[in-house]
């Protein structure tokens, strides 16, 4: 893909954040892996940008080993950078993220706690639970440093009081497992609403782990 139709599917997805509800207005934000001049790195949304106002050349570009100043400019890339660009460093695997504060993940990101496997598509994350990363101001490095930790073995997680990311082999995949997690903490709400739900067994979980990775086709 070349570097403007990059920024076309990040600018795609971007108002899909919005039209489905992950992230209202200009909350939230997404990147790719990318390489421009040699220089290894990622395409980022702008930070504070409305979604539906968003051009090609307002799709930031910085290198894996850049750091960005917090200083005031036109094209200021995503506050969240920082564990955009650690997600990379981190996870070899990991060609885009979306962050979201979707509805449910944001309400049960409240609670602090991880999600444990009361239904079986828990195991779309890699595990068998979603782990919730602290609590940290937005955009410090403490904040990227949580999200790594809550990351570890998992495609995705929760954000203390904030929200979720998600990461995945292209921006579809990303975008989806975003989907299934919005998805999952509604269905927890409702769970939490009856009461205490079963939660399945460490063995059960396996099991699905297992099958689960013949599971997506297409
Ligand atoms: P940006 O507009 O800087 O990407 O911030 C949005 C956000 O979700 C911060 O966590
Ligand atoms: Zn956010």
């Amino acid at each position: 893909m070349t570097n403007i139709d990059q920024r076309n599917k990040i600018i795609e997805y971007s108002l899909k954040l919005n039209s489905t509800n992950l992230s209202p207005l200009r909350s939230g934000n997404i990147s790719l892996r990318s390489k421009e001049d040699d220089v290894e790195g990622y395409l980022i949304t702008p930070s504070g940008k409305k979604y539906d106002t968003l051009k090609p050349e307002d799709i930031v570009f910085l290198g894996l080993n850049e750091e960005v100043e917090d200083k005031t400019s036109d094209n200021k890339p995503s506050s969240e950078w920082r564990f955009h660009r650690d997600i990379y460093l981190k996870k070899k695997e990991a060609k885009a993220i979306v962050h979201a504060h979707s509805p449910h993940a944001t309400a049960v990101s409240s609670h602090g706690k991880p999600i444990p496997p009361f239904h079986y598509m828990i195991a779309l994350a890699g595990g068998e639970d979603i782990k919730c990363a602290d609590y940290a101001t937005f955009g410090t490095e403490e904040l990227s440093n949580n999200v790594i930790d809550a990351l570890e073995n998992r495609r995705a997680c929760l954000m203390s009081n904030h929200g979720q990311v998600a990461f995945g082999k292209d921006l579809d995949d990303a975008f989806e497992l975003a989907q299934e997690l919005e998805n999952i903490c509604h269905q927890y709400t409702i769970a939490l609403k009856l009461g205490n739900p079963k939660i399945l067994s460490f063995e059960e979980m396996k099991k699905v782990l297992d099958k689960a990775k013949n599971y997506k086709k297409g």
